[in-house]
């Protein structure tokens, strides 16, 4: 359920803006997809997954053992990430240094579930990715968007893929070739597990359109989330006041 002083936030949006929401589990190519949707629509993109990489991988950097990381002690190693703009999309920064090396790690990964299961650092979070939607058309990609983050949003998408399929997908990315089955059984398997950490995060909105990408390619799945986004400023600009 959304709490009310999440709902109250959310609302502040500038009335005009458009909000394209794409939740789903890890490596279902939100982001990426986000990306290429944001281009065509000329909108902008904000990735919440990396901000909460970004709080994970500056707590990590206070040396401290990640059993003990409590909500303080997150928020204040993360006091000093900003999200900087940078062209149409927002990459986060830690006082000052552009932090996209750091947050991609293994190490990182293997973290930010037990950094996103907080209570107060998912209204942290929230705050940076409403503040930097705050009068602008965003295509906004993470687990809570549709839900929690924007539960107002124009259009709502909820990607899955299947686990080997996803797996097969991170791998080919990550090593520039093709990944042998072994490969991906490992991969499969790691993927699953950060699933079941993510579990209680990831929720599907009940008006969120759902597209399994197992069997598109990305242009595919551009393609029709940029024609639902098309459909909704249509009936938009048709139904609004002349
Ligand atoms: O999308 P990505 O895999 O980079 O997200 C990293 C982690 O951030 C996820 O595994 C999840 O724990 C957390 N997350 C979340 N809610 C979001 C976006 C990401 O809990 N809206």
């Amino acid at each position: 359920m959304t709490p009310p002083s999440e709902h109250g936030s959310a609302r502040q949006r500038r009335a005009s803006s458009i909000v394209v929401a794409i939740d789903g589990p890890a490596a279902s190519g939100k982001s990426s997809t986000a990306h290429w949707v944001a281009e065509r629509l000329s909108y902008r993109h904000i990735d919440s997954g990396a901000v909460y990489r970004a709080a994970t991988a500056a707590t990590m950097h206070s040396q401290r053992s990640p059993e003990w990381w409590t909500d303080a002690i997150v928020l204040a190693s993360a006091a000093s990430i900003a999200l900087r703009e940078r062209g149409d999309s927002f990459e986060p920064v830690f006082a000052g240094v552009p932090m996209e090396d750091m947050i991609r790690g293994l190490d990182v990964t293997q973290n930010v579930s037990r950094v996103a299961r907080m209570p107060a650092v998912r209204l942290w979070v929230n705050d940076k990715v409403r503040a930097a939607a705050d009068g602008f058309d965003v295509v906004a990609d993470g687990r809570d968007i549709g839900t929690v983050v924007f539960p107002d949003a124009d259009l709502k998408i909820f990607l899955v893929a299947d686990s080997w399929e996803r797996a097969r997908r991170r791998l080919t990315q990550r090593l520039s070739r093709r990944p042998t089955d072994a490969e991906i059984a490992v991969e499969t398997e790691l993927l699953v597990q950060r699933d079941a950490r993510d579990a209680m995060q990831t929720m599907q909105a009940k008006d969120a359109v759902l597209i399994d990408t197992t069997y598109l390619t990305q242009e595919e799945q551009v393609e029709r989330i940029v024609a639902l986004a098309q459909a909704v400023t249509q009936r938009a600009s048709d139904t609004s006041p002349r």
